[in-house]
This record gives C-alpha cells, sequence and structure tokens, in this order.
C-alpha cells in the first residue's frame, strides 16, 4: 500500500508519466474509477487517435499564461512522440495540418503505453474510487480499495469533457484542496447549437459540409463547416468554439478562395441573364445557395442587380454573421478550457510551487490546444516532464 509516487487518472497524461516515473526506479500505483485504462484514447481521432501535430508549438495552445506550456513542449516535442509511436512498430500517416495518425487503430496507442507500464513495473489499479486526499510528510489516498500512501500524487484526471467516459472534476477538487486557484473551465472543441428562428431556417441544410474560414474575437480557422440537426459543427466550429463567448456570431467565409465581387462581375457580363442562385449553385452547395439567396438577397438576373447589389452579395458571402444560441457543453465537448491555474505550478516540472510532492499533468491543467493532436501532445509532454522530475528527486 506504500508507494513512491501514485498517479489518479489512468489517461493519456497519467500513463506517460507512470511509464518515465518508473523507469527511473520509482514504485508507481495508478489508480482509476474506470474499468479501462484510457477510454479516450481509444475514442480519439474517429479511432485511430490523432497522436500529435508536425507543427505543435505554444501558439497551438490557449492558457492564461501563453508561455507556460513551452517548456514541457520543448522536453518531449511531437518528434519524441513519433520517435516513442515509431520504436513500438505503429505505423501512422499525416494528414492536412501536420495531423499525424494512426494507420491502424487507437488501440495500439493504449497496448503500447499498457506494455510500456508493465516492462517498468507500474501497478495499476482500475474500478478505484478516491475518497479523499490526506497529506502528511507525504500523501494518503483513502479508496474504496483501502488507503495507499506515496511521497509524490500526481493528478491526472483530465478536464470535465463527456462525463459518461467517466470525466468528473475530481483534480479541480484537489487542487482546490490545497489552495491552487483554478480557471473556470469551460467546454472547448464543441459543436454549437442554433434555437429559434435561425434553427428553423438552417435544419433544412442538416449534412451539408464545406471549406469555410470562421473567425470570432481574432481568431480565424480555414477548415471544414457541417450543418447538423441541431446547429452546426465541423474542425472550423470547433476549433472557434474555443475562442467564441456566449452572446456573439461567428463570421464565416463561405468562399474564403474566391474574390466573390470580381467573380460577380464576370458571371454579370457573361450570363447575365441567369440568376444569381444559378451561377451561385455552381460553387457553392445547392440547398446552402437556395437557402441564403431566399434570406439574403432578391431572386433576380445577374443584369438586374447593380454594383451596390452585388458589393452586398459578396460582402455577405465572405462575412456571413451567425449567432449560435450555445455550444453543446460539456456533453460532446473535446476538451475542457481552463482548469488549474499556471501560475501555481513550475513549467518545468508542473510540480504544486506551494506543495511539495503534488503534481498536476494534463488537461486538468489550464492548458488547451486547438484541434489537430495538440491536446495528446500537452499529454505526452507534461507527463513526460513530471516522471522525470519524480523520478529524479
Ligand atoms: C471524442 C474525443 C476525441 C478526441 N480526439 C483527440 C485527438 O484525436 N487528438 C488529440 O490530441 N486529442 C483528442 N481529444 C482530447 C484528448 O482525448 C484529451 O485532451 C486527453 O485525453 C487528455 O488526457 P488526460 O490524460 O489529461 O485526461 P484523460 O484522457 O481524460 O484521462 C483522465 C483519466 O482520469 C480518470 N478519472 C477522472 N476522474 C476520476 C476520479 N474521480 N477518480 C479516478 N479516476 C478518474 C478518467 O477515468 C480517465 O481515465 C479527444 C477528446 C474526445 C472527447
Amino acid at each position: 500500500m506504500n508507494y513512491d509516487v501514485i498517479i489518479i487518472g489512468a489517461g493519456a497524461a497519467g500513463l506517460m508519466c507512470a511509464v518515465e516515473a518508473g523507469k527511473r526506479g520509482r514504485s508507481v500505483l495508478l489508480l482509476d474509477h474506470a474499468e479501462k485504462a484510457a477510454k479516450k484514447i481509444l475514442i480519439s481521432g474517429g479511432g485511430r487517435c490523432n497522436f500529435t501535430n508536425l507543427y505543435a508549438s505554444a501558439d497551438d495552445f490557449l492558457s492564461q499564461n501563453p508561455h507556460f506550456c513551452k517548456s514541457a513542449l520543448a522536453r518531449f516535442t511531437q518528434y519524441d512522440t513519433l520517435e516513442m509511436f515509431e520504436s513500438y512498430g505503429i505505423a501512422w500517416h499525416e494528414r492536412e495540418h501536420g495531423q499525424l495518425f494512426c494507420d491502424e487503430s487507437a488501440k495500439q496507442v493504449v497496448d503500447m503505453l499498457l506494455e510500456k507500464c508493465v516492462e517498468n513495473h507500474v501497478t495499476i489499479k482500475l474500478q478505484t474510487s478516491i475518497d479523499k486526499i490526506v497529506k502528511h510528510t507525504g500523501f494518503d489516498v483513502h479508496s474504496d480499495q483501502g488507503v495507499f500512501t506515496c511521497q509524490s500524487l500526481v493528478v491526472a484526471t483530465g478536464g470535465l469533457s463527456i462525463p459518461k467516459m467517466g470525466a468528473t472534476g475530481l483534480g479541480y477538487q484537489i487542487a482546490r484542496q490545497f489552495g491552487l486557484n483554478i480557471i473556470e473551465t469551460e467546454a472547448g472543441l464543441v459543436p454549437f447549437r442554433l434555437t429559434g428562428k435561425t434553427h428553423e431556417s438552417l435544419k433544412a441544410l442538416a449534412g451539408i459540409a464545406l471549406p469555410v474560414v470562421a473567425s470570432c474575437n481574432n481568431q480565424s480557422f480555414g477548415e471544414a463547416m457541417l450543418f447538423t440537426h441541431r446547429g452546426i459543427s465541423g474542425p472550423a466550429m470547433l476549433q472557434i468554439s474555443s475562442y467564441w463567448q456566449a452572446g456573439q456570431s461567428i463570421c464565416i467565409n463561405l468562399l474564403p478562395d474566391l474574390d466573390v465581387r470580381a467573380w460577380l462581375d464576370e458571371q454579370k457580363v457573361g450570363r447575365g441573364k441567369q440568376h444569381v442562385r444559378t451561377v451561385l449553385s455552381e460553387i457553392l452547395p445547392k440547398r446552402l445557395v437556395l437557402h441564403w439567396c431566399a434570406q439574403y438577397i432578391p431572386d433576380k438576373p445577374l443584369q438586374s442587380l447593380s454594383d451596390a447589389d452585388l458589393d452586398v452579395i459578396a460582402s455577405e458571402l465572405h462575412a456571413w454573421q451567425l449567432k449560435p444560441a450555445a455550444t453543446e457543453g460539456y456533453r460532446t465537448a473535446e476538451v475542457t478550457l481552463g482548469g488549474v491555474d499556471t501560475a501555481c505550478l513550475s513549467s518545468k516540472t508542473m510540480q504544486a510551487r506551494d506543495v511539495q510532492g503534488l503534481y498536476f499533468i494534463g488537461e486538468v491543467v489550464d492548458v488547451t490546444g486547438h484541434l489537430g493532436g495538440f491536446n495528446f501532445q500537452w499529454a505526452w509532454a507534461s507527463g513526460y516532464v513530471a516522471g522525470v522530475a519524480i523520478g529524479s528527486s
């Protein structure tokens, strides 16, 4: 019942930390209340796990302190992740924007981490509920499986997203118990819900996907957008959701690669008798054009539209304003924004500045990546630096 290190949370960050501390000769106990380790890895990236990103840098993360993640990301880089995967024989491929996925299955990633835990004598106890933590020179972890004692306690309980998969606020509770500040949490990388008239008019577009640039609060993402039965989703919307505040509109450029005004002039000269919706249907999904024209422009031949009319069409297509009612919240969010305040942690070791032996790693910390493999890179990097620090202390 006595270990050098206890890690609460057998997800990406907890497993990584366990392996690194175990490699350095520490006795490690990894506790989790779920019946299976690393469930989020298993479902990630559509079952193929987008495990890192070739271009990962601090710019891809949100945090009250945007510099905090730099140290860990520099000490365990995306290339270190690649080497770890390759040395275990996991085949991978690159998709757009430098996203790296497993060729076969996310299960290979979990198998690799569990095998490394066995190699490094890490004890894993699943289906263990934590009741309370008591601090003395070390820590007592009271659970329904008894009381476990350790010198170093690592909290790797992740965020609040997808409670059905075992997400809880235990990590924040432990942080508060020891006087650490919590940056308010919110659902990130999450679809939007539309309500009222907007929903009524757009729900007929469910299933349409198209490349757009979505912008809000000085951030822009050029990716695909998807209309759903409840609202809007797709990578562009998930990305911008991490920056959106309730009550704000999202600016959507429906034709980011075309100068619509110049293109309309050309069409007017060559095909003036055609209606706007006919010509637009050649460059945008037809159902979207029908809806959009009905809302925003007169259904007239191009030749009867003035320059001012064409200006309006072009500017509406390049900057369509859509106001979501809300996000879908933690139920479907990929990540949780906010978390344990980085001001309370060492960026080199992830140890609490004022509580000797207490560490926070992974998503429970106020470091949240964009979509594209960045969140796992943070889990690997923060788990690695904490594991090394504990192993060398
Ligand atoms: C659907 C989905 C797809 C995703 N796809 C990707 C992707 O492709 N690429 C990417 O980079 N990121 C992806 N993410 C985000 C990524 O999964 C997380 O950022 C990452 O898993 C965080 O790792 P973590 O170890 O900090 O937390 P988690 O992986 O969430 O692990 C936390 C662990 O703590 C345990 N735990 C929680 N509360 C308690 C408690 N009270 N007692 C005991 N144990 C507890 C949980 O059971 C869990 O095992 C995805 C997320 C979701 C939801």
